[in-house]
């Protein structure tokens, strides 16, 4: 079993024209000298433009979220077809900002994950408790609950990736530590294998995400059940993003 270390950038809601081109440049320029594999999620009216500026390197371009539904009366939508479509490999579902800003359930990134599968993409599934999740020790149960709900029974570990991202930790500087995340990313290993089998369970790629920068990620990428991160503030600053990569064992 050998999987290979993902840092993942999640640009969020940034980023205008030029400077989306200008960021994704940096990060194609900047991967040389990186060993693990890359991927950025710019929002959509920038993905064109970051495509372009990725051409030719060994950077991943992906999304941060699509519909379930292959086409049809969506206004505002937009499915994974077209994503495909637009040169992306890879759809973020299920991040907490989606889950909180417009009340998505497990049931719909299920759906949403299974469409990624169906255009021929990765799905990176977050999950993650909240703080009072976590103070009542109930971080475990709601993880293993989330992933329960929102993993494709069909899923393979070659077009899933899940990412733990405790939601009190998403922007704002705390992490927790790194005992608290391997105990978690075990966790979630053991909860993938007993449902999806020992093969998911032993390739699949467990993201942490949640405040990671260049002076923490050194420890949190050397855990032994940590594959990679997603990366959201800091993914936006190119020397950043790339410092992080560096760090991967
Ligand atoms: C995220 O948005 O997925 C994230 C982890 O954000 P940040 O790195 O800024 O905490």
């Amino acid at each position: 079993m050998s999987r290979k270390m993902l840092i993942a950038g999640n640009w969020k809601m940034n980023g205008l024209g030029a400077d989306g081109g200008e960021l994704a440049k940096a990060v194609a320029v900047g991967s040389s000298a990186v060993g693990c594999d890359l991927l950025i999620c710019p929002p959509a009216t920038l993905i064109y433009a970051a495509g372009e500026a990725l051409s030719g390197s060994r950077v991943a371009l992906g999304a941060q979220d699509c519909h379930a539904a292959e086409s049809g009366a969506h206004t505002g939508d937009v499915s994974a077809e077209m994503l495909a479509d637009a040169g992306c490999s890879f759809v973020i579902v299920g991040h907490s900002e989606r889950r909180g800003d417009y009340d998505e359930s497990d049931k719909i990134i299920y759906a949403k994950a299974q469409a990624v599968h169906r255009a021929g993409l990765i799905a990176v599934i977050c999950v993650g408790e909240t703080e009072t999740d976590r103070d009542a020790g109930l971080a475990e149960s709601v993880v293993a609950g989330q992933i329960g709900g929102s993993l494709p029974q069909n899923a393979s570990a070659a077009n899933t990736i899940i990412a733990y991202e405790p939601v009190w930790a998403i922007g704002t500087g705390r992490t927790p530590t790194a005992e608290d995340v391997q105990i978690m990313h075990s966790h979630m290993r053991v909860t993938v294998s007993v449902s999806h089998g020992c093969d998911f369970g032993d390739n699949v790629r467990l993201l942490y995400g949640g405040s990671v920068k260049p002076g923490n990620s050194a420890e949190l990428m050397g855990l032994t059940d940590v594959d990679g991160a997603l990366v959201g503030g800091a993914s936006l600053v190119a020397d950043d993003f790339l410092a992080i990569a560096m760090q991967c064992p």
